[in-house]
């Protein structure tokens, strides 16, 4: 099977258009991966060119000698459609966790994504969380999460509460709630790190002044997230430019809509 023919380089191909459309991934803005299935992996080893291994100043047990896809640096969402070969490469760890190397693509010299770290230290935490079920990280520069980022308090529980109230799909979606970081240097091990922490209570990241990132079994519940909490973030400033709330969901109402799902709530956001 020809690579460029497996779901998840289709995946990361519509979804990299569909984001660019949404104005969310101007010039090389975002990043994504996905791990890769060992019975997709197993229909086209046959075309891997292994690279030179990268060492990697972190040690990721948990996914070791696993295959990713991951888009390159640098890489314009746009382009991504028509060049999959040289914006994406699939890379694997090796056996203790601590290097990779790449198998394919990058063909024009190009290597994984600056937010490596984000990616790879938040699918270890997400693949134990989840039972392996976890297999997609996805950043993008939501445009109404990020200017949220600077009229509420950077709190885990108010942003996440402020989220539910804007409609009722929130809060049955991301009922973990949304994690938030500080603003933090984009490109290092540290916001790796940072990430992957709150990755172990959330599958919604909020990194203030940036963006978002998102955990998910496939494209569409990661990117479902992403585009849910952007749509509540978009009200919740139209509310504030409009004068602000005079009514809003009750927490008690909020724990009804919980109940009513099956879902547990985050207890910190039910204030
Ligand atoms: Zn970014």
């Amino acid at each position: 099977m020809n690579i460029l023919d497996l779901s998840c380089v289709n995946d990361i191909r519509n979804i990299s258009r569909l984001i660019f459309k949404k104005g969310w991934g101007e010039a090389n803005g975002g990043n994504i991966s996905i791990r890769i299935p060992a019975d997709e992996i197993n229909l086209c080893k046959n075309q891997f060119v292994r690279g030179d291994e990268v060492k990697l100043p972190y040690t990721m047990p948990g996914i070791a000698g696993e295959y990713f896809l991951v888009t390159g640096t640098g890489v314009f969402f746009r382009h991504i459609y028509d060049s999959p070969e040289e914006s994406l490469g699939i890379v694997q760890l090796n056996e203790t966790g601590d290097a990779y190397t790449p198998v394919w693509g990058y063909t024009t010299g190009g290597r994984p994504t600056s937010e490596l770290s984000s990616h790879l230290l938040s699918h270890e935490v997400r693949k134990e969380i989840s039972n392996g079920q976890n297999r997609i990280i996805l950043h993008t520069h939501a445009t109404n999460l990020i200017a949220m980022s600077f009229v509420l308090p950077l709190k885990a529980e108010i942003v996440t509460r402020e989220l539910w109230e804007m409609m009722s799909e929130c809060l049955v979606l991301f009922p973990e709630g949304v994690g938030v970081l500080d603003w933090m240097m984009p490109g290092k091990s540290e916001i790796g790190y940072a990430t992957a922490e709150l990755m172990k209570a959330h599958r919604l990241v909020l990194w203030a002044h940036h963006g978002i990132f998102a955990a998910g079994v496939s494209m569409d519940q990661a990117f479902g997230l992403i585009e849910t909490a952007d749509k509540a973030a978009e009200m919740l400033l139209k509310v504030m430019a409009a004068g602000g709330k005079q009514q809003a969901i009750s927490a008690e109402q909020l724990q009804q809509l919980a109940d009513a799902f099956n879902v547990v709530p985050l207890k910190e956001a039910l204030y």
